[in-house]
């Protein structure tokens, strides 16, 4: 197996690989690197998990000019969580990089900061969604002209979700003479088009032709549809994933499907397309700070949705392709590790469910689905509830004054407090569910930096 060390990494790459513990390629990062590092363009497919982000960061830092002040290299994203998701994993790897200028650009935030934000200098390096970075390129305040790297992150949904005009206008605003990187975990006949147009004479991997696609153990449970609520929460207690992702396929099951979980004691919410981004926002965060252990969502929801180590998939209906289901499992058994997927058939899915069996490797087991009977003897819960404070950058309150006010004299234990993320008018702390109330109340008695804000949990 190939290492880092044997790569023509510049040494200013290493504290990043460093700081992310990065010791081993993954099979994408193996196949991928030499192409990119020698500057061909390159199709890869590469299922979410895989390490993608990681085989193109090393490739655009790798090429940039530390010393130049234009914008050089440019990530497209199909959805703002996951170009903020890339945006992080970039600044980490470029911890060996100094003063790398890096924005993340998307829309969903209003105009005016980012605007004012590149006229007062251009980032080096972009990542953004494609309807904003055509906006802000059309009216001229972003430059994209000096740009010599470009990546295609989640080529097909971004075809899926419409934003091929978009993706074209902007690759024909970069240098003409630029490498560009494609990423797709699908690869549909538009996906072809498009990469015969914006690449030249592509260097071709694929992360599982490599055998290097991690393991999904998959369970096809046969279920009485009048029972489906019941089996899923069934299945949840007799697996106890710290973390779950259910899938539904209409927005009224994942609301029903969501409501049903949280009576039986879990920590569920849910997440479909057309919340507002402040709902997905707070959603995501709860999952991430471990205040949620259950997510019920739509496909068009999860689009983009990263969340590290999610041990269970479970399907309450399997959709009706197999690309969707891809992609679905495909968010369990991150880089290397074991996931599990489970999924509910109903006696009119069964042509569907052979469909989708007959192309998976291993093959799905197929049992009847557990009926445990009665309420859960433990409660399902997340260990951690989230506050929210009303107030933030603005006010100038920083993690500190937060866990200050918490802790201070007669106060919580720090172990006690999760993540704090501030964000520009509210922020949100993590609080171990036992003390939430405790938390509440004497943050909402007290003051923090010297002021009272509102408090409530979410
Ligand atoms: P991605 O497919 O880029 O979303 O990456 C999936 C996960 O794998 C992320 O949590 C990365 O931090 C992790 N990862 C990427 N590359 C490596 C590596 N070489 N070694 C260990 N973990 C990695």
């Amino acid at each position: 197996m190939t290492d880092f060390a044997s790569l023509p990494l510049s040494p200013a790459l290493h504290p990043g690989l460093d700081a992310l513990g990065y010791t081993t390629p993954t099979p994408i990062q193996a196949l991928a690197l030499p192409p990119i590092l020698d500057g061909r363009d390159l199709i890869a497919q590469a299922p979410t998990g895989s390490g993608k982000t990681a085989a193109f960061g090393l490739g655009l830092l790798q090429r940039l000019d530390p010393a130049g002040t234009r914008t050089q290299a440019l990530v497209l994203c199909p959805t703002r969580e996951l170009a903020d998701q890339v945006g992080r994993q970039l600044r980490r790897l470029a911890t060996g990089i100094a003063n790398l200028k890096l924005s993340v650009l998307t829309g969903g935030v209003s105009l005016e900061p980012q605007t004012a934000s590149l006229q007062a200098h251009d980032p080096q390096v972009v990542v953004g969604t494609p309807g904003r970075i055509q906006e802000l390129a059309r009216k001229r305040v972003l430059h994209l002209g000096g740009v010599r790297v470009l990546v295609l992150d989640e080529a097909d949904r971004m075809l899926d979700m419409g934003f091929e005009e978009p993706v074209r206008e902007i690759a024909g605003r970069c240098d003409a003479h630029r490498q560009t990187l494609l990423f797709s975990a699908t690869f549909p006949d538009g996906i072809r088009e498009l990469a015969r147009q914006l690449l030249r004479a592509p260097a071709e991997v694929a992360a599982e032709a490599a055998g290097g696609a991690p393991a999904i153990e998959q369970h096809f449970f046969d279920v009485d549809p009048a029972f489906r609520q019941k089996a899923v929460a069934d299945l949840l207690l007799r697996y106890r994933p710290e973390s779950a992702v259910v899938f539904c396929n209409t927005r009224k099951d994942v609301d029903e499907v969501a409501g049903s979980l949280r009576q039986f004691g879990f920590s569920a919410l849910a997440l479909h397309g057309d919340m507002e981004q402040r709902d997905r926002d707070e959603v995501l965060l709860q999952l991430a700070n471990r205040s949620c252990n259950v997510l019920v969502a739509s496909d068009v929801a999860a689009r983009g949705l990263d969340v590290e180590d999610l041990a269970v998939v479970l399907n309450h209906e399997l959709p009706t392709d197999v690309d969707a289901y891809r992609h679905r499992i495909g968010r369990t058994g991150r880089a290397g590790r074991g996931g599990l997927a489970l999924s509910l058939v109903a006696p009119r899915e069964r042509a569907r469910a052979e469909m989708i069996a007959a192309v998976q490797q291993p093959s799905p087991s197929r049992q009847n689905a557990p009926l445990a009977t009665g309420r859960p003897s433990q409660p399902a819960q997340a260990p951690m509830a989230t506050l929210r404070i009303d107030g933030g950058k603005t006010d100038k309150l920083r993690p500190g004054d937060i866990l200050g006010a918490l802790t201070g004299e007669a106060g919580l234990p720090a172990a006690a407090i999760g993540k704090i993320a501030i964000h520009a008018t509210r922020s949100y702390v993590a609080i171990a569910r036992a003390q939430v109330e405790r938390a509440s109340a004497r943050l909402e008695s007290g003051k923090i930096k010297g002021r009272r804000f509102r408090v409530r949990p979410l």
